[in-house]
């Protein structure tokens, strides 16, 4: 079992609490986006509402297990600050006897921002006395990173099991929830929308689906492997020819079972990978050599958002083209402006993180699909089925 921390009595004591706050920045360290600070806030409130101390713990960019000041969590502490209404007390470490006694120091209701947890080489290495020095913080652990909980770190595995009371936060609930009853107990048809460049990355996650969903859409670069697969004739569209036989084996395996594997019978192909680029919708039988596809087309847009529509669930992973580019976002915005009609109809609609996050919030539709993933390998790692060291960690 996991406990949430809302049934937690966190009154008096000191919650360490691992939350995402690794957004992004530009070069002078302003906050260019403040969306992972802002989806931890009702955890932290849940905290301090009920006369907790929030000691908040996070990792920043890559330091390499060095102290780097390009990634001190100093502008995130007071941007938190900013959001709350309240002081936020910054440790300039996340251990140690000084952080300690800033710590202890803070009273029930008040908010602590630890330093980056990687500027220690024994975060990422999982390493057991670094978590036992993070441990001396808090009285009670509790995880909220969904998007790092498939990493053994110490601060998301390493750490939990030295706390008898150990919970998950509202934010980690939340995806919990929405991915997995998508896939134990989905509304069906359980419909799943898979795309962005490459097959080779989504290979565990699509044959994790072939045993799950009624039915399958392919769009995006990887199209053209399945395309090329089955004989086709790509033109230069992206092409993974080592991944040919796994196409057609995945091709085989969805015929075997009984999952429709829907392939784009359009695309848009363009004579160079840019904006600019001359371009013409043409079938996906026969791309003239020289264009490659860069996005689906209209009669595939017809058929994908027709299988939206007819949707219980829809899980949706990696836009359909190349969304970055104006000419290209069409079959993305599409999909996207489908899910929000299918939830608008009573459907469950899940979008991964990454990629498929990044376009439904370039379309404005973050809010009207059902759950929008804050973790991309975190939630694609959930749909194929593995176990997450950081959720595992929390069990009791
Ligand atoms: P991924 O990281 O594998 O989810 O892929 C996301 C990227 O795939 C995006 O940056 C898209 O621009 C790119 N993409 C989508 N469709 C195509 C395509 N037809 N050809 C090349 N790249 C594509």
């Amino acid at each position: 079992m996991i406990r949430s921390i809302a049934d937690v009595d966190v009154s008096g004591k000191r919650v360490l609490t691992r939350v995402d706050l690794n957004v992004p920045q530009d070069e002078a360290q302003m906050i260019t986006d403040d969306t992972r600070i802002v989806e931890s806030l009702p955890t932290i409130r849940s905290i301090i509402d009920r006369g907790g101390v929030a000691v908040l713990m996070s990792h920043l960019g890559r330091p390499k297990g060095k102290h780097n000041t390009t990634y001190s969590l100093a502008p995130v502490a007071e941007r938190l600050a900013s959001l709350l209404h309240l002081p936020v007390a910054f440790a300039p470490d996340c251990i140690g006897a000084e952080t300690l006694s800033i710590v202890n120091a803070a009273t029930g209701g008040s908010v602590v921002l630890l330093e980056n947890l990687r500027f220690h080489a024994e975060e990422e290495a999982n390493d057991a006395a670094f978590a036992a020095e993070l441990a001396k913080n808090g009285d009670i652990y509790c995880n909220d990173a969904f998007g790092t909980a498939h990493r053994a770190h110490a601060s998301t595995a390493g750490v939990a099991s030295l706390f008898a009371e150990r919970c998950a936060g509202l934010l980690m609930q939340k995806e919990l929830a929405y991915l997995g009853e998508a896939l134990t107990a989905p509304k069906r048809p359980l419909v799943a929308v898979m795309g962005g460049s490459k097959i080779s990355g989504k290979i565990d996650v699509i044959m994790s689906l072939l045993s799950k969903c009624d039915t399958i859409l392919i769009g995006g670069g990887m199209m053209f492997t399945f395309l090329k697969a089955r004989g086709a004739d790509v033109g230069s569209s992206l092409v993974e020819e080592d991944r040919l036989a796994l196409a057609a084996d995945l091709l085989a395996q969805a015929e075997a079972r009984g999952v429709r594997l829907l392939i784009p019978t359009d695309t848009v192909a363009a004579t160079a990978f840019s904006n600019d680029a001359e371009r013409a919708v043409v079938s996906t039988s026969e791309i003239p050599s020289g264009r490659m596809g860069l996005d689906i087309g209209p009669a595939t847009i017809a058929s994908f958002t027709h299988e939206i529509l007819q949707a219980g669930t829809v899980v949706w992973n990696g836009p359909m083209g190349v969304f970055e580019m104006s000419n290209f976002e069409a079959g993305t915005r599409a999909v996207a402006e489908a899910m929000a009609e299918a939830t608008a109809k009573g459907a469950i609609t899940i979008v991964g993180g990454g990629d498929s996050a990044a376009a439904i919030a370039q379309f404005g539709l973050t809010h009207a699909v059902t759950h929008v993933s804050t973790g991309g390998g975190a939630s694609l790692e959930f749909l194929e089925g593995k176990v997450l060291p950081g959720v595992d960690a929390l069990r009791i």
